[in-house]
């Protein structure tokens, strides 16, 4: 349904684009695959499209929704034994709350407000432990950059933090006339499984690497990263020191995350 149908106006500080191609919809519950006895939360509900296509396979679903008429909505559309509905900002949201009254890891997904998707992305990695995958409908340039390899354009900050805790998967690509409004970029769905091989790291290492070392990605690491380094007393990563923040491979990235955790 679109949004003027159901009688409300999407708001532009909530990222509001509603997916109206119920060919999406569905090729995006495909992907996920949804069992029963799994606990799905859902970012971002709005209007509903995905959560009721995820209702008819799911008896129960947890969603998130910031927006106070939506929530009224939906609260008043579907019964709590169907949809426990928190009344939430995401990016304050404790998951583990949700993964506390049940034994199963969670699956998040969504159709996500591109406004909030990076700083999202970067606060689910604390709750990762909890989660077993995440399935989100992303601006498209956002998901090349996650799933980007070295020495390409597109591989940063993002690409080495998301591939190093979890296995991405670029799914398909959807285009603006599959929303209500129609968004102005390119929107891709994603798959991220929670890498249980990572799960003892602490990310924050990592992060202060890339932040120190993607502040200047067109500088060669003798001039940013290895200095940087040096001052907090961590070991001189083997690699030659020409080389840009971007060339580094996800491997190596941890090797340096892991010598700046030994001296902190
Ligand atoms: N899932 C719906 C669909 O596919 O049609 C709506 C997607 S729309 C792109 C994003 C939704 O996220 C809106 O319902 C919006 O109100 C909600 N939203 C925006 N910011 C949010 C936040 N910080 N926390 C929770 N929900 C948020």
């Amino acid at each position: 349904m679109s949004a003027e149908k159901a009688g409300h106006r999407a708001r532009k500080r909530f990222g509001q684009h509603f997916l109206a191609d119920p060919g999406v919809v569905d090729a995006i519950v495909d992907a996920i695959d949804p069992r029963e006895g799994e606990l799905l939360v859902e970012i971002g509900p709005g209007l509903a499209a995905l959560t009721s296509a995820l209702l008819a396979r799911l008896p129960h679903l947890h969603a998130i929704e910031i927006d106070r008429d939506l929530a009224a909505r939906l609260r008043s559309r579907y019964p709590p034994r169907q949809l426990t509905l928190h009344e939430a900002d995401a990016l304050r949201f404790d998951f583990a709350a949700v993964a506390a009254s049940q034994p199963q890891r969670l699956r998040i997904v969504g159709n996500l407000p591109y406004n909030v998707s990076s700083p999202l992305l970067v606060r689910l990695l604390g709750f990762r432990a909890l989660v077993r995958d995440q399935h989100f409908m992303l601006q498209r340039e956002v998901v090349e950059r996650i799933v980007a390899v070295p020495s390409t354009r597109d591989f940063g900050r993002l690409s080495v933090l998301m591939q190093a805790f979890y296995e991405v998967e670029r799914l398909f690509d959807v285009g603006p006339q599959a929303f209500d409004p129609p968004p102005r970029v390119h929107s891709s769905v994603i798959r991220m499984r929670v890498r249980d091989d990572r799960l003892a790291r602490d990310p924050m290492p990592l992060q202060q690497v890339l932040a120190a070392a993607f502040a200047q990605r067109r500088k060669m690491i003798r001039t940013t990263l290895l200095p940087w380094l040096e001052a907090r007393g961590a070991a001189r990563p083997p690699l030659d020191a020409s080389l840009r923040p971007e060339q580094i491979d996800v491997p190596s990235w941890l090797r340096i995350a892991d010598s700046v955790a030994a001296v902190t």
